[in-house]
């Protein structure tokens, strides 16, 4: 690992100044991903900017009904909290189906948004990937491509997020809360994370000089009947192959309120808006269930090694969303 100055900062403020001050600076919170991805010399910052400090620990319930998660929250303590198990199932399911129980104990909220693709090739200096090294090519495209994307990616890259937690996020409409240079603005998670197009370096829309400060949660009543599901090669530590989280409230047997985005599949976590319009007023039952899916995945694009990942996701939207209506929309 290269060598590099560490500055510890003490409020928003002078992190903001140090990062926007400091040559090739990256922040630093639990250290997942940051502290791998230097340790195989794909990051390495000449600077340091330990964000520890700073006051951003709390989850706390906004006056409207939703909740504010600081972005220093550790992965834990989100997965634990009371208001969180019991408004935003979703979201401690999904948590506790990401690493283990020691890095969930460290990873934080905004690091869990920061993390980098977990691509073979992306960690291999010595293989082509546009997102490493911009316009060297991408050795997925023809090589072993089982994690890769199905949906939303480009000639230039076919990597997917590896987050669980950004999921939930995508599917209870969160917004990332953030601090730069120029004041504070709110990112809508869907809007937060890119699609790869012709810069696949490029994971975020946050600017070089933004910090997260949080995540906010609306009040969503559907939330409280809310499943994640994650199909993986094992059973922990692993990255999803296909996940979904789903949220639904059914009054007389028709669906009232739909949210749906899927994990493993895309450069981003992947809101299923096409699907949650087909949902929405219709029956709660297998036949809405199916044209949702088949609507959603209707662009899927499987590669060599992961085509089963559209049948795959097929599967695993019309399990969740039957599960969740064989409950009445209720847990
Ligand atoms: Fe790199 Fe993306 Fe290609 Fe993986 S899929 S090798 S991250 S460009």
């Amino acid at each position: 690992m290269k060598n590099f100055a560490y500055a510890r900062a003490e409020n928003v403020g002078s992190a903001i100044q140090s990062i926007t001050q400091l040559q090739n600076a990256k922040f630093l919170g639990g250290g997942t991903n940051l502290v791998d991805l230097m340790r195989e010399n794909i990051e390495q910052p000449d600077h340091l900017v330990d964000l520890t400090a700073l006051p951003l620990a709390q989850v706390e319930e906004l006056s409207d009904g939703g909740m504010s998660i600081g972005a220093l929250v550790t992965n834990s303590h989100l997965a634990a909290h009371p208001l969180i198990r019991a408004r935003y199932p979703v979201l401690s399911e999904a948590i506790l189906h990401g690493a283990s129980g020691q890095i969930r104990n460290m990873a934080t909220t905004g690091g869990n948004l920061m993390q980098r693709t977990r691509c073979y090739y992306f960690y291999d200096t010595h293989a082509r990937c546009n997102k490493r090294a911009p316009g060297t090519g991408c050795d997925a495209l023809e090589g072993f491509n089982r994690m890769h994307a199905i949906l939303g990616a480009s000639e230039a890259c076919i990597a997917t997020h590896p987050s669980d937690m950004c999921v939930a996020l995508a599917a209870l409409d969160a917004t990332v809360q953030v601090t730069g240079a120029n004041g504070k603005r709110a990112i809508p998670l869907v809007d937060f994370h890119r699609l790869p197009e012709d810069t696949p370096q490029t994971d975020t829309n946050l600017q070089p000089d933004e910090l997260i400060t949080a995540v906010e949660l609306p009040a969503l009543p559907c939330a409280r009947h809310s499943r994640y599901r994650k199909v993986r090669d094992r059973a922990s530590y692993a990255f999803a192959l296909v996940s979904v989280a789903a949220a639904l409230e059914v009054k007389d047997g028709t669906i009232t309120q739909a949210r749906l985005a899927l994990g493993g599949v895309a450069h981003k976590p992947w809101r299923a808006f096409a699907a949650e319009k087909i949902l929405v007023g219709a029956p709660a039952g297998e036949d809405t269930f199916k044209a949702a899916a088949a609507e959603e995945l209707k662009v899927a694009r499987g590669y060599q090694h992961n085509a089963f990942k559209i049948e795959l996701a097929r599967r695993t939207m019309m399990s969740v969303l039957t599960t969740l209506a064989h409950e009445g929309g209720a847990r």
